[in-house]
């Protein structure tokens, strides 16, 4: 991908202190010269596939072998489907590409987003479906745990637990009572061995106080599944993300989670173990924080659309402020690819 980044851009680059660092001083076809900088990987600066020749984009798709792709604001927000999502993602298997769907969304099992996913127009299987609920169960069960879980999370990590054996306590609403304050030991679990905190929409006071309390104890492990500031929303209406959580968590019992979705090094494990090459791995994603720094961390190849979270303006902030980590290809959406080919 550097190469052919090199090639696209006529790309005078400068090795600075090491071989694996380089500055690229860049004249993009359309926009003003600037630098860019990711510190350990090879990085390039961002490029609009929209500005390339059909033969460029042909190119770069036959760039890399795998694709991981980011759902929510990549391929769909909530139940619809980004349009020309779908076609891409089919097309990439048509060509024989291997697919992963890597998700920070903790609510369903890989069975339900694969039906969603099918449903809105991919093609997908369960085996395909990398969701944090699925990491937690493989990290846990790859550990030898069988202790119990204190769950302040959805049923979508509970039952991915349950596929692997690990029982778990906490789903579902816990009110808040008028002496919440005088919470007793014995209403704590003596078998929980770990708090696993994920997307919960029944948080609330006694869930912390229990999940603080049971962290208390050196022994108990402390994994989270991602720590995303918000979904993606259009509108006014600002809905925060399982990282509000984790960090509140984080806050009362005062420790820090193992987090094992994106951008963070299990997921990368997990993927390594999968034998894929970094170097024809593409990730595709909406946030610069999560999929695009999974990417960059991992040597992928990362195609940033702005579908979702990250939007153009925070891009050219992202630029102007060289601030890594930064997409090596950008697109408006997903589906603006495949008419280029067309072009
Ligand atoms: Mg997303």
């Amino acid at each position: 991908m550097f190469k052919l980044l090199n090639k696209i851009l006529n790309i005078n680059s400068v090795s600075l202190h090491s071989s694996i660092k380089i500055y690229g001083i860049v004249k993009l076809p359309h926009q003003s010269r600037h630098l860019s900088t990711s510190g350990t990987m090879f990085k390039s600066a961002v490029f609009s596939l929209q500005d390339a020749s059909k033969d460029q984009v042909q190119e770069f798709l036959n760039s890399f072998d795998t694709v991981l792709t980011d759902c929510d604001g990549v391929l769909w927000i909530d139940n619809n489907a980004i349009p020309g999502a779908a076609d891409a993602m089919n097309h990439f298997r048509k060509l024989g590409k291997k697919i992963f769907y890597v998700t920070n969304n903790s609510t369903k099992i890989r069975s339900e987003f694969a039906a969603k996913a099918t449903q809105l127009g991919f093609i997908a299987n369960q085996d395909e479906i990398l969701s944090t609920a699925f990491l937690v169960a493989h990290y846990l069960k790859g550990i030898g745990f069988t202790k119990k879980v204190y769950l302040l999370g959805s049923n979508g990590i509970g039952e991915e637990l349950k596929a692997v054996g690990i029982r778990h306590i906490g789903v579902g609403p816990d009110p808040v009572k008028p002496d919440f304050k005088n919470m007793q030991p014995s209403e704590l679990d003596p078998e929980v061995g770990a708090v696993v905190v994920g997307f919960d929409e029944h948080v609330s006071y006694p869930k912390f106080m229990k999940a603080a309390s049971y962290l208390a104890s050196e022994e108990c492990l402390f994994i989270a599944t991602n720590t995303d500031e918000r979904f993606p929303k259009g509108g006014s209406i600002v809905v925060p993300g399982t990282g509000t959580l984790v960090r509140a968590v984080e806050t009362c019992s005062e420790r820090k989670a193992l987090v094992l979705g994106k951008p963070h090094s299990y997921v990368r494990k997990y993927l390594e173990s999968c034998g894929l090459n970094p170097a024809r791995t593409l990730m595709i994603g909406d946030r610069c924080n999560t999929d695009i720094e999974l990417g960059v961390r991992c040597g992928f190849q990362t195609l940033l659309v702005l579908s979702g979270v990250t939007s153009n303006k925070d891009l050219e902030k992202l630029r102007n402020e060289k601030t890594p980590p930064l997409p090596d290809v950008v697109l408006p959406k997903l589906g603006d690819l495949l008419p280029l080919l067309l072009s």
